[in-house]
């Protein structure tokens, strides 16, 4: 099934007090940012972030590949209904709506609600009450029965169609997607949600949600080793730059020692595989070829797989050519090709006394390490 999300980011906070919550940061990222990367990691690649008319600077840094910015309306309902608008004109099966202020959402939920669009026309989160239930002011007034009563969450999922037509006629609030489609008759399916998928609403939730993420933050080192031969030539590329020599380096691709062990680092980390069998120099394609495109390559398949290059560091050994002078537009150029300042990466050259291969002049050799971070 050809899924979309809906983020629900129009919200401006009152209750909390401050900037509005969803642009707040916990765990390293903003609370929409997780919310997003949720979706993301559940599989979900197309999505609508809604943002209040106000809040485009900071809705901006969502825009990216397969993620598009919709300024909301004057509730939340008319804000689904702009998300759902936006979607429209290319319509997937299904949509998944969630609310920015859940960061917390596993990547297994997102799943389950979308594996129940298979089988019905709406699925959403919920948890059964297991606290008694009351009515009163400041003394209890009456006990009132729980049973069938749920907890309702996000993200709640719907096919696309019907849900459309529910918003487009329906004209008021709603406190969720869920109350828009049981008044235009839909079915919605309940499935098991999570008791860590909070909505942050009061004070102190944040610091819960970071004990959540941080607690779930997965941390990977990847290391990568190259070499190269001398041969004949003027020139040799390293990380990026093209130094002139009295040799060139034997490679099919341009012989980027240092950018190849970097690529294999960020495979390494992702457990994808080496540079060797994404890009086989048995490949007329890639002769000759700029070895920025193996990094960036690399660099995709961390985006894919939600993980963030946080830093990497290079070691260049070779007796000449001499390397020092390069190293700031070696780090720049690294550093575009991954999107990184400039602070978080490393780029080292050392000689090896003149002893074994690299001593002898016979070649250059580079090693990299890289440290990613999951989303
Ligand atoms: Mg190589």
């Amino acid at each position: 099934m050809n899924l979309a999300g809906i983020i629900v980011a129009g919200g401006r906070g009152e209750r909390h007090g401050g900037p509005p919550k969803q642009w707040r940061s916990v765990a390293g990222r903003r609370v929409a940012d997780h919310a997003a990367a949720a979706l993301r990691a559940g599989g979900i690649r197309r999505l609508v972030v809604v943002h209040h008319p106000d809040d485009a600077a900071e809705a901006a840094p969502l825009a990216g590949e397969g993620v598009s910015l919709v300024p909301g309306g004057a509730t939340r309902a008319r804000s689904v209904l702009a998300g759902l608008e936006a979607l429209a004109p290319a319509p997937p099966d299904g949509v998944l709506i969630h609310d920015a202020a859940r960061p917390c959402a596993s990547a297994a939920l997102v799943r389950r609600v979308a594996e129940a669009l298979g089988t019905h026309e709406g699925a959403a989160p919920a948890l059964p009450l297991t606290d008694a239930l009351w009515r009163g002011d400041d003394a209890v007034e009456a006990a009132l029965p729980r049973d069938g009563l749920w907890r309702a969450q996000t993200p709640q999922g719907f096919r696309f169609a019907p849900i459309l037509a529910a918003h487009r006629a329906h004209g008021g609030e709603a406190a969720d997607d869920v109350e828009v489609a049981l008044r235009a008759g839909l079915r919605v399916a309940i499935v098991p949600g999570e008791e860590d998928n909070l909505k942050i609403t009061r004070p102190g939730d944040l610091e819960r949600a970071a004990r959540i993420l941080e607690r779930r933050m997965e941390i990977r080192v990847g290391n990568g080793y190259d070499v190269h031969a001398f041969g004949p030539g003027g020139h040799v590329t390293l990380c990026g730059v093209r130094i002139p020599h009295d040799r060139g380096l034997v490679a099919h691709s341009d012989g980027d020692v240092g950018l190849h062990a970097l690529t294999d680092a960020l495979l390494g980390a992702l457990g994808c595989g080496d540079i060797g069998q994404h890009f086989p120099p048995s490949d007329p394609r890639w002769k000759g070829e700029d070895s920025l495109t193996f990094l960036r390559h690399a660099k995709a398949m961390c985006d894919e797989r939600d993980f963030s290059v946080e830093h990497c560091d290079i070691t260049l050994v070779c007796e000449a050519p001499r390397i020092g002078a390069h190293v700031p537009a070696m780090r720049r150029t690294v550093a575009d090709a991954l999107g990184l300042g400039e602070g978080r990466v490393s780029i080292k050259a050392t000689t090896s006394e003149r002893l074994g291969f690299t001593g002898r002049g016979e070649g250059i050799a580079a090693l990299a390490t890289a440290t990613l971070v999951r989303r």
